[in-house]
């Protein structure tokens, strides 16, 4: 590997030693870049995995973060340390913003330092982020949860909301701040909208003296007829009913217009728009593929992307024209696999197979049977002791369905200090009322929003300096000549 600092960097990032072996560069810490980097332990290649968070991030269990039942510690092991003793690895911190597939390059930033990483197989697992369809200016005022950054910040959102609802003497102002919206009935906001309910019920009773939690309104919103609406009929008018006995108002054919400080506006079937005053909204509406898809498919003559922004790939996963180029995950578009947490895991188990066995010579990079994608089924669960599963044909809900969820969740995780921590602590939870990671700080709630207002500043400061000026000046000047 060879790493080539930038020389705009003030520092730099100590070089590897060279070996000489094949280089394998991941981009992506998520299911399937760990799972790719655990697939070539012991393989003879140099791999090199950039991300630019320090975790593998156990996105499934996010919801748990936000609603007080698990830390982010536990759902985020540090990438470094699950791949310590993998001697072939060497992990990067850093954000991808350059990939070359002609040169075989790729070029991440940290802080003020730029590294080059070459080379001979690339694997992008860079995923996905949260789509809030064109409207961008909504994630202020109701963010998503992609990332450890948006759990914490609404889970004091949600907590903070009980909060200014107990100090209001403003009745309607109470009633606001009290009212819950969850936008988008897929796994996430069944889940989400589940636990907002139970932590209410549940975790809160008794523990104010002005408002009762439990009078809170929590309302799932879906522009789609139905909850789940992925995993059928059947199962989403069951989620449906059991959510509804929480006490959930689930609105479906609502299309949220317009989100503000306030609330949000809502578009019925019927055309007519209202509005629902609220203070804490969530959004976990739809997502949208890494921005590196798109630049891996303009590279190659005749990869495209789809609608969400993923690589339309080729049948053994790579791109067109480049054989050792890959993309798993979230990133890839492949007819019948699903943006879920198997996709990934499958699809870099299968590229990692085909880079080993070609590189040892026991395969033929132009005869590579195509990928071919497994589904275990998908399940969500809505509060505790419930859940609804889908396996093959077989649909089922309620306990079984649960105790099927927890199992899954808990293999999946990793480390097994994670997996025995993560265990007690929803003993504690579903058999007794408490929670136990119910702090928040204005940092969680305010972060996002003070980064935000700096970087604007920070814009207009830029604008308004008189090198700015000149610079502008001598653009304006090249363009005229
Ligand atoms: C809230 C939530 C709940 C979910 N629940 C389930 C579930 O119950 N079951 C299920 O199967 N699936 C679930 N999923 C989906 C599942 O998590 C994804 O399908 C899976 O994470 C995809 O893996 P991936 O490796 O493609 O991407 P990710 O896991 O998203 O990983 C992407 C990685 O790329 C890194 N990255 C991105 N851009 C860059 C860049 N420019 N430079 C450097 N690094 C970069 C990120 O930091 C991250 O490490 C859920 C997802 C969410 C958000």
């Amino acid at each position: 590997m060879t790493l080539t600092p930038s020389s705009r960097g003030a520092e730099q990032t100590a070089p590897s030693e060279t070996t000489g072996r094949h280089r394998v560069v991941i981009i992506g810490s998520g299911f399937g870049g760990l799972t790719a980097a655990r697939a070539l332990k012991g393989a003879d290649v140099d791999v090199t995995l950039i991300s630019r968070t320090t975790t593998h991030l156990f996105q499934p269990l996010l919801y748990q973060v936000a609603t007080g039942i698990l830390s982010e510690g536990e759902i985020a092991p540090t990438t470094r340390l699950v791949l310590r003793k993998q001697k072939n690895v060497q992990v990067l911190l850093g954000e991808v913003e350059a990939i070359d597939l002609k040169a075989k390059t790729v070029t991440s930033k940290l802080m003020t330092m730029t590294t080059v990483s070459h080379f001979d197989s690339l694997i992008v697992a860079a995923g996905a982020q949260q789509s809030y369809f064109g409207n961008d200016q909504f994630a202020t005022f109701a963010p998503g949860m992609k990332t450890i950054d948006d759990a914490l910040e609404l889970r004091g959102r949600i907590l903070g909301a009980f909060e200014a609802a107990e100090v209001t003497t403003d009745h309607a102002e109470r009633e606001r701040r009290l009212t819950f919206v969850v936008v988008g009935a897929g796994p996430t906001g069944v889940e989400l909208a589940g636990q907002i309910a139970e932590l209410a019920d549940r975790t809160l009773a008794g523990a104010f003296r002005t408002i009762k939690p439990n009078e809170c309104r929590v309302i799932l919103l879906e522009g789609a007829g139905a909850v789940l609406p992925p995993m059928g009929e059947k199962l989403g008018l069951k989620a449906q009913r059991r959510l509804e006995k929480m006490g959930v108002e689930v609105q479906l054919n609502a299309l949220v217009t317009n989100v503000d400080y306030q609330g949000v506006t809502v578009k019925d079937k019927d055309g007519a728009e209202r509005r629902i005053e609220c203070a804490c909204k969530v959004w976990s509406a739809g997502v949208q593929a890494s921005p590196l898809g798109k630049m891996i498919a303009e590279q190659s003559d005749g990869t495209e992307t789809d609608r969400a922004g993923r690589v339309i790939m080729e049948p053994d996963l790579s791109v067109k024209g480049h054989p050792n180029v890959f993309v798993v995950g979230d990133l890839m578009s492949v007819q019948g696999v699903p943006g879920m947490a198997q996709g990934a895991i499958q699809g870099a188990k299968y590229v990692t197979k085909l880079i080993k066995r070609e590189l040892a010579g026991h395969a033929d990079p132009a005869n590579r049977a195509p990928f071919k994608y497994f589904d275990k089924g998908s399940m969500a669960t809505i509060s505790r002791f419930s859940a609804v599963a889908q396996v093959g044909k077989l649909e089922f809900g309620g306990f079984i369905a649960w105790l099927a969820w927890l199992v899954l969740h808990l293999v999946y995780l990793v480390g097994f200090k994670n997996r025995f921590t993560t265990l007690i602590t929803w003993f504690i939870t579903f058999l007794g009322h408490s929670r136990g990671q119910m702090a928040i700080t204005s940092q969680m709630i305010y972060a996002r929003l003070a980064m935000d207002m700096l970087q604007n500043q920070q814009k207009l400061a830029l604008r308004q300096s008189p090198l700015a000026a000149v610079e502008e000046a001598e653009e304006l000047e090249r363009g005229a000549s």
